[in-house]
């Protein structure tokens, strides 16, 4: 079973890179405004938020963006993994 995690997205911060795209395209798009788009996360405040399953795309996307924008949380315990 796939663990369950909380991934933070800074999105006024994304440099429009590409890499979470091109890793991840089932939870990335890049958008006209040349940022990446999470699908389906919410906007909480400065930064946008989405509770999935943590595949090792997303740990790609986090740990490969090169503006470090993308962070991924424990969802029961809160630790941040990534
Ligand atoms: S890899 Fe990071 S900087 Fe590049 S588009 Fe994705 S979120 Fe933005």
């Amino acid at each position: 079973m796939s663990k369950k995690v909380k991934v933070v997205y800074n999105r006024d911060a994304c440099i429009g890179a590409v890499t979470c795209v091109n890793l991840n395209p089932e939870l990335w798009v890049m958008n006209k405004d040349a940022k990446a788009d999470l699908i389906d996360s919410k906007r909480e405040g400065d930064v946008w938020i989405l509770e999935t399953e943590l595949t090792m795309y997303l740990q790609m996307a986090c740990e490969q963006c090169p503006a470090q924008v993308i962070e991924i949380f424990d969802k029961e315990t809160n630790e941040k993994l990534f």
